[in-house]
């Protein structure tokens, strides 16, 4: 198991101070590893979560060769040969498990934007006191988008939020959190070859989600109601100006309206299930409220916006594949996690094989099985 920096290398490195995971503490399960302290309904910081991944490589004795970085692999007439750092390895089968978000993701007008203008992506990103003074734009509403905007707002800068599709959810519903009706109603567990549209499924957006002590929802209206300035999705710059999508109204109807069929189906599921006895009363939520003038554009030299915070998600990198199994975006050819090239795998990507496959509580069944396929290959006859 090569891995280029320590265990727990991206949760060391590349998140930002305040983060907590938006799973629960409970759901937080590796094979043989559970949460077993106070907060089962509370939210892992980072340091927490580095520790409870290293202590689940020490209890599997994971055999971890760390600061190994894998620089090539190339077929070979019977397996792989990988280069890394620390040498030449032969093998007759890899599974990439490098992760699916190793650079983040900056749309090209990024590079129009004047120089003036500070640009800082998710991997720059610590805290608010490393950023100018001044307005911030947050692109991206997604668990981080929302997050940031929240945490620059606290911080006494004038935060605007440009808005595209999102995934709004409540962080608790009926009393119990919302990704415990994601779990407990199947919904999770749902397979990558009963999903409807696959593609789509794999670049949907992360939830409006975030792990706060308090289990507090934060979805537009709660971050609007703190002074967050919403406008549309970053559509171009021109002449020095960001020019903003119209449609607000249209995009926030449709999240709403995706949020409103997610908590039908929960509601259809604990009452043919019989789970309305445990959980609270149904509930609906207001409508995500449109603000009364919205922005169109904004002049980026004009210094009321003294950084740009690029909160546009994430994509994997494979650089160092030299197999040619990597389509036009950027993304892996597989079948979930079946690699189209005999003897290579993969695992930990978005729906890999189930909903949850991305979530750190997801990868075990999808590895039971990926495994499994790779048992049967190296144990099968050579051609
Ligand atoms: C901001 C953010 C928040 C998240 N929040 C949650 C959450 O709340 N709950 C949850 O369950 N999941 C969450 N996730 C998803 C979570 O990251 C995944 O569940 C989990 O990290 C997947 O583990 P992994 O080992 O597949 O990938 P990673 O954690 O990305 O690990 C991949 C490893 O491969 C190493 N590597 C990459 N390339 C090479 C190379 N060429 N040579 C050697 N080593 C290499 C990297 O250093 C890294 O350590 C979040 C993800 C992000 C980005």
């Amino acid at each position: 198991m090569l891995e280029r920096g320590e265990v727990a290398n991206s949760w060391r490195r590349e998140r930002w101070d305040s983060l907590r995971l938006l799973t629960p503490n409970w759901q937080n399960r590796l094979p043989g590893l559970r949460y077993e302290g106070p907060e089962p309904d509370g939210y892992l910081t980072m340091g927490e979560v580095t520790e409870f991944i290293e202590r689940f490589a020490k209890v599997s004795r994971a055999p971890v060769r760390a600061g190994t970085n894998v620089t090539s692999v190339r077929r070979t007439d019977d397996g792989y040969q990988v280069s890394t750092s620390l040498g030449e390895i032969g093998c007759r089968a890899v599974v990439i498990a490098s992760g699916a978000c190793n650079q983040p993701v900056v749309p090209q007008f990024a590079d129009a934007v004047p120089p003036s203008v500070a640009q800082v992506t998710l991997f720059d990103y610590r805290d608010p006191s490393q950023l100018p003074d001044g307005g911030v734009l947050v692109v991206g509403a997604s668990a981080t988008g929302v997050q940031l905007a929240a945490e620059l707002q606290r911080s006494g800068r004038p935060v605007m939020l440009s808005v595209g599709e999102h995934v709004r959810l409540p962080r608790t519903y009926r009393g119990r959190d919302v990704l415990w009706w994601m779990d407990a109603s199947g919904i999770w567990d749902q397979r990558y070859d009963e999903v409807e549209d696959l593609t789509r499924a794999r670049q949907l957006p992360s939830p409006q989600l975030i792990g706060t002590p308090e289990r507090a929802t934060l979805d537009l209206n709660a971050l609007a109601s703190t002074g967050v300035k919403l406008v549309g999705r970053w559509a171009a710059v021109r002449d020095d100006r960001a020019l903003f999508s119209g449609g607000l109204r249209n995009v926030f109807a449709l999240a709403d309206l995706k949020m409103e069929r997610l908590l039908d189906t929960f509601d259809d599921w604990a009452r043919t299930q019989r789970h309305d006895d445990e959980v609270n009363p149904t509930e609906r939520f207001a409508p995500t409220q449109v603000p009364e003038t919205t922005r169109l554009q904004l002049d980026l030299r004009s210094g009321e916006v003294r950084t740009i915070l690029w909160a546009t998600g994430f994509r994997p990198d494979y650089e160092w594949l030299d197999v040619p199994v990597v389509d036009a975006k950027g993304q892996l050819r597989h079948d979930g996690g079946v690699v189209d090239s005999p003897g290579l795998y993969a695992l930990g990507l978005p729906v890999l094989r189930r909903r949850k496959s991305s979530f750190i509580y997801g990868i075990e069944d999808d590895a039971r099985e990926v495994i499994d396929h790779l048992a049967r290959y190296v144990a099968a006859p050579r051609p």
